[in-house]
């Protein structure tokens, strides 16, 4: 946990249509990690951004409580890449990637997108580097103790506050997100993997 004072950073999708602010305390509690893994990638290309590969994608692993979506929250959107799939947040104007968000509001993580952010100076160095590819064909996260801890730090802080409620993503009365997921198909999914 940072003592430093921190500010307020805002996001926008990348036609401006949609946009908004990650709170001070969402950005000094946050974690700055890259991924890896297939699936972070496939986000990527099923929204027609550039292939990270072989690079990682740029991710700030935070509470949802603290993203406010102050524009265009008509634009949002959600796509998992399978039926049990995480849930991945877009800007349907642009196709923007803007987070990735467990299913259940009752555990409260989103990964968001550092694309969104023009100034990325707030979020520190990278801390956790998930699912680097080794030599043997393998992978290892490398560095994994802050994501870990800094997750389970976050969901209990937001579970004991009852903060987990104030969430962009789902309706807190039913447990519904708030705009029905577009799960893809096996073929559009097959064809992310490549
Ligand atoms: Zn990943
Ligand atoms: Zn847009």
């Amino acid at each position: 946990m940072s003592a430093d004072p921190a500010s307020a950073l805002r996001f926008a999708c990348n036609c401006g249509e949609l946009g908004g602010e990650i709170t001070a305390k969402g950005v000094s509690s946050g974690t700055h990690v890259v991924c890896f893994c297939p699936d972070c990638r496939a986000g990527q290309l099923y929204f027609g951004q550039p292939d990270p590969a072989p690079g990682p994608v740029d991710i700030f692993q935070m509470s949802p409580e603290y993203i406010r979506i102050t524009k265009g929250a008509e634009n949002l959107a959600v796509m998992r890449l399978g039926p049990k799939g995480l849930f991945r947040w877009y800007a349907k104007c642009c196709n923007a990637p803007v987070a990735t968000t467990t299913s259940s509001m009752k555990f409260p993580f989103a990964g968001f997108d550092v694309a969104r952010f023009s100034d990325l100076s707030p979020l520190g160095p990278v801390k956790t580097r998930a699912h680097v590819p080794q030599a043997n064909g393998k992978w290892k996260h490398e560095n994994v103790a802050p994501a870990v801890l800094g997750m389970i730090r976050r969901v209990i802080a937001a579970r004991l506050s009852g903060r987990w409620k104030q969430t962009p993503f789902f309706d807190v009365v039913t447990g519904d997100p708030v705009v029905a997921p577009h799960v893809i198909s096996l073929e559009e999914r097959k064809a992310l993997y490549d």
